[in-house]
């Protein structure tokens, strides 16, 4: 297994393979590119098949942050860490304590957040043994869902003025795949807005909630992607945007906050070529990072939040660009985060910055 030949290598900078004995931890934290700032990114548990796949996600995430960063405009860079093992069994307090201790021992290069299979809890023990947490409960905005999810609502709202012409989304009906964190404080925004809601979840008890509190329609899962609505909003796994799904989609746009939605980087052409708008995932679910970023003893929710409604702004630009340029909508925002972390020549500073 080569990590500079890796298929999903991509110039990164740093590719750390921890290992704690005591406690059983098996990890790879990925730094991808400094150039605006120090790493921050999320930490993802998860029962790898094998090493292999573990490095290839780590390296994948990682890049994919750098991009999320510099859309949305944070002196920060791209890391992601990944945590070889099954969340629900393998969890305890000696392996996270061991993990924040190999993020303090690159001191302050790469920050670490929440992910998949990571809680808010976890996030706090490795606190215990770093400053370099984003999203701990101490010093910390704790759960970032509804912060993305906001970014998520502000980014649906780019989209349905460029593709539909209408600035609200009231009366739109909205397909939501997964009603977990982000997807239910999505929902709570999308009915506040007067949209009409159709979900789809394995969870029985995120389905009922959706249900009772917002009267939301709910589909099976695997008819999710065929719902008759103006809108999908993948919220629950990648990939979710293939060849099989493709062609099923009714909607006009897609906008979700599940990182990775296309199976592959030319599904992106081929929902233009649907006609379908597609929001490019890392820039719409970029809420969660850009509160992370404003921690601090001056944390000020307001001015966070209003950081993250310039999600809007951003998507808008991307859509204009792709437009003018006969693009994808993904390969335009791309585009665009290459311009801003590719000219930004700034050193890696050992501090947490602010945002920009
Ligand atoms: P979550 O685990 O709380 O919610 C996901 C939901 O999807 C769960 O309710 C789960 O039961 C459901 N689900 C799983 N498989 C499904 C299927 N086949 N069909 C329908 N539903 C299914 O996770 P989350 O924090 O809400 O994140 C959702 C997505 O958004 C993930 O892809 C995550 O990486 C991404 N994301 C989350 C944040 C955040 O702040 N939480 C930030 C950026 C990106």
């Amino acid at each position: 297994m080569s990590v500079f030949e890796h298929h999903e290598f991509d110039g990164h900078e740093q590719v750390v393979f921890c290992h704690d004995a005591d406690s059983g931890l098996k990890a790879i934290i990925a730094v991808h590119n400094t150039n605006r700032g120090p790493a921050l990114g999320g930490c993802r548990m998860w029962p790898y098949a094998s090493d292999a796949e573990a490095l290839t996600d780590a390296l994948r995430l990682s890049r994919g942050m750098t991009y999320k960063s510099a859309l949305a405009g944070l002196a920060m860079g791209g890391g992601k860490s990944v945590i070889i093992g099954d969340p629900r069994k393998d969890k305890s307090e000696a392996l996270f304590r061991a993990m924040g201790r190999f993020v303090a021992s690159l001191g302050g290069r790469y920050t670490i957040a929440e992910d998949v299979g990571i809680s808010v809890a976890d996030v706090d023990l490795m606190g215990e043994e770093t400053q370099y947490v984003g999203g701990a409960t101490k010093g910390g905005v704790g759960d970032p869902s509804p912060a993305t999810a906001y970014g998520v609502f502000m980014g649906m709202k780019a989209a349905a003025a460029h593709k539909l012409g209408r600035d609200s989304l009231r009366g739109l009906r909205v397909a939501v795949q997964g009603v977990g964190h982000v997807g239910y404080y999505l929902c709570r925004y999308l009915a506040e807005e007067g949209a009409n809601l159709i979900v789809a979840d394995i969870a029985q008890d995120s389905l009922d909630r959706a249900v009772k509190e917002f009267g939301a329609e709910v589909v099976a899962p695997e008819a999710i992607t065929a719902a008759e609505a103006e809108i999908f909003a993948p919220c629950a796994l990648g990939a979710v945007i293939n060849d099989e799904t493709l062609p099923l989609l009714q909607a006009k746009i897609v906008a979700g906050s599940a990182n990775n939605q296309l199976a592959e980087a030319r599904h992106g052409e081929a929902l233009r070529q649907r006609g379908i708008l597609y929001a490019p995932d890392y820039v719409l679910n970029a809420g969660g990072i850009i509160i992370i970023s404003h921690e601090g003893p001056g944390y000020d929710e307001a001015k966070a939040f209003a950081h993250v409604a310039e999600i809007r702004d951003t998507l808008a630009e991307i859509f204009r660009r792709a437009d003018a340029a006969g693009l994808a909508t993904s390969e335009a925002a791309d585009r665009l985060a290459e311009e801003r972390f590719r000219r930004t020549a700034a050193k890696a500073r050992p501090d947490r910055s602010a945002a920009a």
